[in-house]
C-alpha cells in the first residue's frame, strides 16, 4: 500500500510519529531471522533475550533509571492503568486519587470508570488549571489527604504541550508518603528527564510518540515501590507483566531512545525554532487567532492555536486538501461537538475553543514545510470565516 506519506506535511506528531529509519533497521532481524522467545532456555531464544536486555538499558539511560526499573507494556494506556490500579490494590483502604482536569483519556477515563465501577467508593480530585493551562500548587497541596492512594499528573499535556512541575509535586507527595505517577508519554524524548534527580514512583512511556512503533510502552517503577501486576501470566518482566514480550518493538524503542539521547539537545533547539516560526507567523498573519497554553512552559514541538469563529473540523478538512496533517481541539473523535476537555478546563472562550488546532512538529519537519503551512493557512481561515454567520456578526 502506498499511503502517500512522501507528499504529506506531517505536523501531528503528538498523535503518533514516523518510525525512524534507524529504528526500522534495528528491528528487522527480530521480524525475520531472530524470532526466538526471549524466555526460552536454548541459545537461539537466549540471544533474543540478551537483545531485549540491551534495549532495556538504552531506555533506562534516556531517563536516568536503572534497567531493573523498566517494565515493558503494550502502550502508554496500559502503563497508566497499571500504575494507578497497582496503587489502589496496594492500599485498598485509601480510596482517594488526585489528578488534573486535563489528563489524557488514558488516565481520565480510568478515573471516571473507577468511580462508577466501585460504586462511588473511590473519589477523585481533579485539579483545575488556569487560562494558561497551569496548575496551582496551593490547590495541589490542599488536595492531598490521609486517604490518598496515588497522585497521577501528566508531565506534559498532549493538546497544549504545557509542562507541569511534576518533580516538585512528587517531592511534596513524598513528604506525605503518597505514591506519585506521571504520564510522561508526551515528555520522554522531547525534554530531559532524570529519574535519579526526582522522587516520582511510576512513569509511563509510549513507543509511538518517539519514533518507535505502536504497540510498545514502558512503565518505570522505582525500586522499592510496592507493585501489583496488571496482567498476570508467565514470569516475564520478573513477574511484573505477563505475556511474551513484543520483541521487535522493544528493540525499536531501545534504538529510538538511544537516538533521542544522542540528538535531543540539538534537535529540540531546531524543532523549537521551527515551531516558533510557525506560531509567530500564524498569529501575525491571521486576525483573531490566539495561542492556547503557557507561552514558555511548553514542549518545544507543540503549538495550539485558536482561530476564532471557525470550526476546528472544517479547518482540518481544508488543510487536508493541501496534505497538511494536524489535530483539532474540538472533540470530533468523541462524536460530540463539544470542545475538548482541555480547552474547557482552561476556560478558552467557546468561539475560540471550537477553532483550536494543534500543530505538533518532529525532527523530520523542515523550514520549507513551515513556510508552506504559513502560506496556506490565512486563506483557509479567511474562506471559512466568509461562510461563518458568527464572523459576519463580528466584522
Ligand atoms: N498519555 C498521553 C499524554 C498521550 O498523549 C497518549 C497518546 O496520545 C497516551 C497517554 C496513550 O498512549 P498509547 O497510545 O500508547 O496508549
Amino acid at each position: 500500500m502506498n499511503c502517500g506519506s512522501d507528499k504529506v506535511i506531517y505536523m501531528d506528531n503528538n498523535a503518533t510519529t514516523r518510525i525512524a529509519p534507524e529504528v526500522v533497521d534495528a528491528m528487522m532481524p527480530f521480524l525475520t531471522d531472530c524470532y526466538g522467545n526471549p524466555s526460552s532456555m536454548h541459545t537461539f531464544g537466549g540471544q533474543v533475550g540478551k537483545s531485549v536486555e540491551k534495549a532495556r538499558i538504552k531506555i533506562a539511560d534516556l531517563i536516568g533509571a536503572d534497567p531493573s526499573e523498566i517494565v515493558f507494556t503494550s502502550c502508554g494506556t496500559e502503563s497508566d492503568s497499571t500504575a494507578i490500579l497497582s496503587a489502589l490494590q496496594t492500599f485498598p483502604e485509601q480510596r482517594h486519587l488526585v489528578t488534573t482536569r486535563v489528563e489524557h483519556p488514558a488516565v481520565k477515563s480510568l478515573c471516571d470508570s473507577l468511580t462508577q465501577l466501585t460504586g462511588h467508593k473511590h473519589r477523585t480530585t481533579r485539579l483545575m488549571v488556569d487560562s494558561d493551562g497551569m496548575l496551582d500548587m496551593n490547590s495541589y497541596r490542599e488536595a492531598l489527604s490521609e486517604d490518598t492512594a496515588i497522585i497521577s499528573i501528566m508531565w506534559a499535556n498532549n493538546e497544549t504541550g504545557v509542562i507541569f512541575p511534576v518533580e516538585e509535586m512528587a517531592a511534596m507527595a513524598k513528604e506525605r508518603d503518597i505514591l506519585f505517577h506521571t504520564d510522561a508519554v508526551q515528555a520522554v524524548g522531547k525534554i530531559p528527564i532524570n529519574m535519579k534527580k526526582n522522587q516520582i514512583d511510576f512513569l509511563s512511556i509510549s513507543g509511538h510518540k518517539l519514533h518507535a512503533p505502536k504497540g510498545v510502552g514502558v512503565l518505570y517503577v522505582r525500586k522499592g515501590t510496592p507493585f501489583v501486576p496488571f496482567l498476570n501470566g508467565g514470569h516475564q518482566e520478573h513477574g511484573r507483566r505477563g505475556g511474551t514480550e513484543n520483541v521487535a518493538s522493544i528493540i525499536g524503542l531501545g534504538r529510538a531512545c538511544e537516538l533521542a539521547a544522542a540528538t535531543m539537545e540539538e534537535e529540540n533547539t531546531r524543532v523549537k525554532a521551527l515551531r516558533d516560526r510557525l506560531e509567530q507567523g500564524l498569529l501575525a498573519s491571521i486576525p483573531k487567532s490566539m495561542l492556547n497554553g503557557h507561552p514558555t512552559e511548553r514542549l518545544p514541538n507543540t503549538t495550539n492555536i485558536s482561530f476564532e469563529f471557525v470550526e476546528g473540523e472544517a479547518i482540518l478538512l481544508h488543510m487536508n486538501r493541501y496534505n497538511i496533517c494536524a489535530s483539532s481541539g474540538s472533540a470530533c473523535t468523541s462524536g460530540s461537538l463539544e470542545p475538548s476537555h482541555v480547552m474547557r478546563a482552561m476556560g478558552v472562550p467557546f468561539t475560540a475553543a471550537h477553532g483550536s488546532i494543534r500543530f505538533s512538529l518532529s525532527v523530520y519537519n523542515t523550514e520549507k514545510e513551515v513556510d508552506y503551512v504559513l502560506e496556506k493557512m490565512p486563506a483557509i481561515i479567511a474562506d471559512l470565516r466568509a461562510m461563518s454567520p458568527f464572523w459576519k456578526d463580528e466584522e
